[in-house]
């Protein structure tokens, strides 16, 4: 199985703080200077520097320390096109919180087009270039702040993240922020001294241009996109401490740099049958007491993790795990279903206007295009998601968070 992730943000104090978008004047006014800055927000419960559409650099590090203090998780969305990114914004309108949209290097490719080689990971690349650019010219519409991700990326994986950044330091350079919000780095099948210093490595180049990093620490147990981790020792599942404390210093070093961190605790991508691994988030609550004490801090918190391989896990476990630090839960699994359900009822409903072009229960010479038009079955799907994504942001205590 593919083993789990929490994950830690670890916050650094910096001079070359992320620029928030700012009017380049602001008219005359009487209001006291907080009156004022209140007036600028976009979102009367976010902090100001979160704005509607694609959030990076410190609004999302602003953000993601909301989600912490106010004890909610985003929800973080596997998509693998046009129909499932427009389900996560939809969702989240109506669910009025934040959402993050993943792009795993399998989805990229498969948005590039299923026939192309992807030689170098070009299709990869070239896809999930495509799919951001497509969340940033339609996210503003919607009115929610959306986080712009990748998933999974292990060592062999990584000159896909290094085409990624390239892309992010060409934006940059244009727009003044990444392309990408966040990309995860999931070194956990290497030894963790080596998982922890190709991680800095890349949050060094990350943190000139902006881009948070997610790191996994433990393994994630089951299957997701081809990456088979069902055989993985039994105590990968579940991090150490100090393994977590470890990881937080030597990233915490980085100038300018942030982090979230996924460790395992007995989570699952995939939804199995249950009883075969016990979900252990107390491990989360012990690892925030070790930093705390080790580093003498008031924050009771001072990890943020993210949750992997949550979809089948009860609410009650979910909710414990919120309490420890988690900010963002990943959810594929659920989804996948979720837009399948939506195209098998749509199929079963209109069974009899889909066996051809012309004919159906109304008569032999009716026609049926408004019935088999692609867009029909897709946008049940698209429904299905959203709907259950609601649901999810629910259970992430994600609803109705922004005003
Ligand atoms: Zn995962």
């Amino acid at each position: 199985m593919k083993f789990s992730t929490a994950a830690a943000l670890f916050f650094a104090p910096s001079v070359l703080a992320f620029a928030p978008a700012q009017p380049a004047f602001r008219p005359v006014t009487s209001l006291k200077s907080t009156e004022a800055a209140a007036e600028t927000k976009a979102f009367a419960k976010l902090p100001a520097s979160v704005k509607p559409g694609v959030v990076t650099g410190q609004a999302l590090v602003d953000l993601l320390q909301h989600a912490k203090k106010e004890g909610f998780a985003i929800p973080g969305v596997n998509i693998v096109g046009s129909n499932s990114i427009n389900a996560c914004m939809e969702a989240a309108a109506k669910y009025g919180g934040p959402i993050m949209i993943t792009f795993s290097k399998g989805g990229g490719a498969y948005i590039a087009g299923k026939t192309l080689k992807n030689e170098n990971d070009s299709a990869s690349v070239a896809g999930c270039i495509a799919g951001a650019k497509h969340v940033r010219e339609v996210a503003k519409l919607y009115g929610v702040p959306v986080v712009l991700h990748t998933d999974h990326c292990q060592k062999s994986w990584l000159p896909w993240i290094d085409q990624l950044m390239d892309a992010n330091e060409a934006y940059f350079k244009e727009h003044g922020e990444p392309l990408f919000s966040s990309h995860m780095l999931d070194l956990s099948e290497e030894p963790l001294e080596e998982n922890i210093a190709i991680c800095k490595k890349y949050l060094e180049r990350m943190a000139k241009c902006n881009v948070l990093l997610e790191f996994e620490l433990g393994v994630t147990g089951g299957e997701e996109d081809g990456v088979d981790n069902s055989d993985v020792d039994n105590d990968k599942l579940y991090t150490q401490p100090e393994e977590v404390y470890y990881a937080y210093k030597e990233l915490g070093s980085v100038p300018n740099g942030h982090f979230t961190c996924a460790a395992s605790f007995g989570n699952v991508h995939g939804v199995y049958a249950p009883g075969n691994v016990e979900l252990r988030p107390i491990i989360l609550h012990n690892t925030q007491k070790y930093i705390q004490e080790k580093e003498g801090c008031e924050d009771t918190k001072p990890m943020m993790f993210v949750f992997h391989g949550g979809s089948g896990s009860s609410t009650e476990d979910i909710q414990y795990a919120i309490e420890a630090g988690v900010i963002k839960m990943n959810i594929d699994t659920d989804t996948q279903w979720a837009f399948w359900d939506g195209m098998r009822e749509y199929e079963a409903k209109y069974h009899d206007y889909l066996q051809g072009q012309i004919g159906n229960p109304e008569g032999p010479d009716k026609p049926n295009k408004k019935y088999y038009d692609p867009r029909m079955p897709l946008r049940a799907g698209e429904e299905a998601m959203a709907n259950r994504l609601v649901k999810a942001a629910q259970d992430l205590n994600c609803v109705n968070v922004l005003n």
